[in-house]
């Protein structure tokens, strides 16, 4: 959310960006509603005043025994009523529209944000390791998967429906080692990690700005009044929701939960195997500092660079982009995805998202802090993936795969593997 002010002195800027995201928003409508709210509330202030006048003038004069005057009055005081009766639900309703139009208006994004209308506009900004070559015909992660007995597709989906699947044995402490490892390397930056609630409220969903938007593609448990959370982002960053923080060192957080995505949109895209699935796993980096564009940059760079390092101790060959416009949420500022090598796509397929929100976020949530002069200020705010799986579990055994139908494990992960290097058939 911005501030109100920002969003009068920047409604050109605002609107189109609202077109470069993609998203369907009237600033002016929103400023015009703001204008009405503004004179039905002065009307409504004045009407009120008028009405504590008159009621505290017809007081005194009973209290002197003016009877006549103060019948006068109290037919006065009573149209005040009716006015204030007419214009108190109208405040209303422009009040919620002004609400409703507010969460809608896009952040806007940094000078250096690539503009375009899809992920095919994404530009790239390094690569690291070359992709894999093979002197045989590799496999994809589905043939892979259930020859070694590590994932069983077919019964995921028998048991849970579409874009579902089990993992099994290996398959499983390999989902685990990944984010074990991840876990580890966070703490061992200064993040805390943490267990957070999965099933949250619409409050926290719409202060950490995932709604209205994210509705349709969040599951609803309506008899509960409760959200399965997508991403454990918004239980991160609203542990500190209407609170006034410390952040003289930025605040680090990491949670390892699974995530509930709906995927509505998406038919018919990425249905093989365990690209796109309804349930997965993430380990998340979430960081709230000063809101100075200085330190949410390093931050940025900060926590794209956790993920990379993570990457290479999975030896695996990734790229950074800068996410355009059109591919951007509504929330972000900047944004950088990790695409890692998947052999079966014969491409990069994203794997890590790496967002600096600026005070959006924080504005919602309301999440501020002191600075130096005791003047309250909102925070910054941070996030990013630090492993997902099983998404990270296709490049992982397509890339490490052996020409006998094994699979290599990096050495990273082997201390969580109950001692198995690599994955073999057996029997
Ligand atoms: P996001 O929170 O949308 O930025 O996604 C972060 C990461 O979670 C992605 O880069 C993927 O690795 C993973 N992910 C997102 N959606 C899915 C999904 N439906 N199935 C599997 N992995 C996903």
């Amino acid at each position: 959310m911005l501030d109100m002010r920002f969003i009068r002195e920047n409604e050109e800027l605002l609107q189109e960006t609202a077109v470069r995201k993609g998203l369907t928003v009237s600033v002016g409508e929103l400023l015009r509603t703001d204008d009405e709210r503004k004179q039905a509330l002065s009307e409504v202030e004045r009407w009120r005043q008028e009405r504590n006048r008159l009621s505290e003038r017809i007081s005194q004069l009973m209290r002197t025994g003016d009877r006549a005057e103060a019948e006068r009055l109290r037919a006065e005081a009573k149209a005040a009523g009716t006015a204030l009766t007419a214009l108190e639900p109208r405040l209303e309703a422009l009040d919620a529209r002004c609400k409703e139009l507010m969460l809608l208006v896009p952040n806007v994004v940094s000078p250096d944000t690539p503009i375009g209308v899809s992920d095919a506009d994404n530009v790239e900004i390094r690569r690291v390791g070359t992709p894999t070559s093979f002197g045989f015909e590799p496999q994809d992660h589905v043939a892979l998967g259930e020859s070694l007995g590590l994932i069983d597709i077919a019964r995921g989906v028998k048991v849970a429906g579409s874009r579902n699947y089990y993992l099994l044995g290996a398959g499983l402490h390999l989902h685990r080692a990944v984010q074990q490892l991840a876990v580890d390397l966070l703490v061992k930056k200064g993040f805390t990690a943490m267990d957070v609630p999965l099933l949250v409220r619409e409050e926290t969903l719409t202060g950490a700005g995932f709604f209205p938007g994210g509705r349709e593609q969040t599951f609803e448990l309506p008899d509960d009044g409760k959200w399965l959370v997508g991403t454990s982002e918004a239980s991160l960053v609203s542990y500190y929701a209407d609170e006034i923080v410390d952040v003289s060192q930025p605040i680090r957080l990491a949670a390892v939960t699974s995530c509930f995505r709906r995927e509505i949109g998406s038919a018919g895209r990425d249905v093989r195997g365990l690209y796109r699935v309804h349930q997965f796993a993430k380990v998340e980096q979430v960081v709230i500092c000063r809101g100075e564009a200085e330190q949410s940059e390093l931050m940025l760079q900060q926590i794209t660079a956790n993920a990379e390092e993570l990457l290479t101790l999975l030896e695996l060959p990734y790229r950074v982009v800068a996410v355009c416009t059109g591919d951007m949420g509504q929330k972000n500022y900047k944004q950088y995805d990790i695409e890692t090598w998947m052999p079966s796509r014969s491409g990069y397929g994203e794997t890590h998202s790496s967002s600096n929100l600026r005070d959006f976020q924080a504005r919602r949530a309301n999440i501020r802090y002191r600075d130096e002069d005791g003047k309250l200020r909102y925070c910054h705010t941070l996030n990013n993936t630090a492993v997902a799986s099983p998404r990270i579990l296709i490049p992982l055994l397509e890339n490490h795969q052996r020409e006998d139908g094994s699979v290599y494990i990096p050495p990273a992960l082997r201390p969580y593997m109950y001692g198995i290097e690599e994955i073999r058939r057996t029997g």
